[in-house]
């Protein structure tokens, strides 16, 4: 048996009634592995670089195999940056060259440096206006019930790269599910941990572009953008993203991509 776990955790109160937010997690695990991994969520919760969490939701439910959608891994190139400055100025072009209009593009970046903090979700933006398209403010779109179908495996090609980490971990399955979705042009993203400056830019173009710096270190502001086909709709693109259950399958056990 499958379920879906979720947790989503803040400091001064849950999130809808001002909480900061401290970290979010979503897996797909065996029955036998619940147990591991809720404890492993409320761990990450209660010692996050962010600051303790003193409200916590985990979900739990069960997935039935016949509503699984499976998609391939994103492949991974590495961008070249020595600053803060170049690793935008890469993500920008990189953004340009899979399909998204520059306006757009500056936008996206304002709409990320002007947080005052992270916010737990992504924004929706059209990519060729960067317009907000979900209404959904604060809280963005977030972005559930996926993870990799072989994690053995997939640990170990990540290893192989030298990708090693929670963040590049989860990262890269988010971003295969993100770009798996039929109306997403690119996505562009930078972490909120404050330790961890890496960011990258998404698609089904290019892949999944890690560059190595994209803020200063010590800095608790990250943020996620999903660049949208200006007809999207709204409402089937947030129904695939917040609950359509997909896993990833990596390169060498990917034999069947549903559509
Ligand atoms: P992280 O890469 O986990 O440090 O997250 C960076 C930012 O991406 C967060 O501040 C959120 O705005 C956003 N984010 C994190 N997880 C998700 C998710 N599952 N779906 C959508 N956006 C997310």
């Amino acid at each position: 048996m499958l379920y879906s776990v979720r947790m989503r955790s803040a400091q001064g109160g849950a999130h809808e009634k001002g909480g900061k937010h401290i970290s979010g997690a979503e897996r797909i695990v065996a029955d036998t592995a619940l147990d591991k991994n809720v404890l492993a969520m409320v761990h990450r919760a209660t010692s996050h670089s962010r600051g303790r969490a003193d409200f916590i939701s985990i979900k739990i439910e069960e997935i039935h195999r016949e509503n699984i959608q499976y998609h391939p891994l994103l492949p991974v190139t590495f961008c070249e940056a020595g600053n803060v400055q170049e690793g935008r100025r890469v993500a920008q072009e990189e953004l340009m060259r899979a399909g998204v209009d520059k306006i757009a593009v500056e936008k996206g970046f304002h709409h990320i440096l002007a947080l005052k903090d992270s916010m737990r979700g992504a924004m929706l933006l059209d990519a060729t206006t960067g317009e907000r398209m979900d209404t959904l403010e604060s809280r963005g779109v977030r972005v559930t019930k996926m993870d990799i179908e072989a994690a053995e495996t997939y640990e170990k090609t990540l290893a192989a790269q030298g990708l090693v980490g929670e963040h590049v971990r989860e990262a890269l399955v988010l971003a295969s599910k993100v770009a798996s979705c039929q109306n997403v042009v690119a996505e562009l993203c930078w972490s909120d941990d404050p330790y961890y400056v890496t960011g990258y830019v998404g698609s089904k173009k290019f892949g999944y572009q890690r560059i190595p710096i994209m803020k200063e270190r010590g800095n608790a502001v990250g943020g996620r953008i999903f660049f949208l086909k200006p007809d999207s709709d709204m409402e089937e693109t947030i129904k695939y993203l917040e609950e359509q259950v997909v896993l990833i399958k990596g390169q060498e056990e990917r034999t069947y991509v549903a559509k």
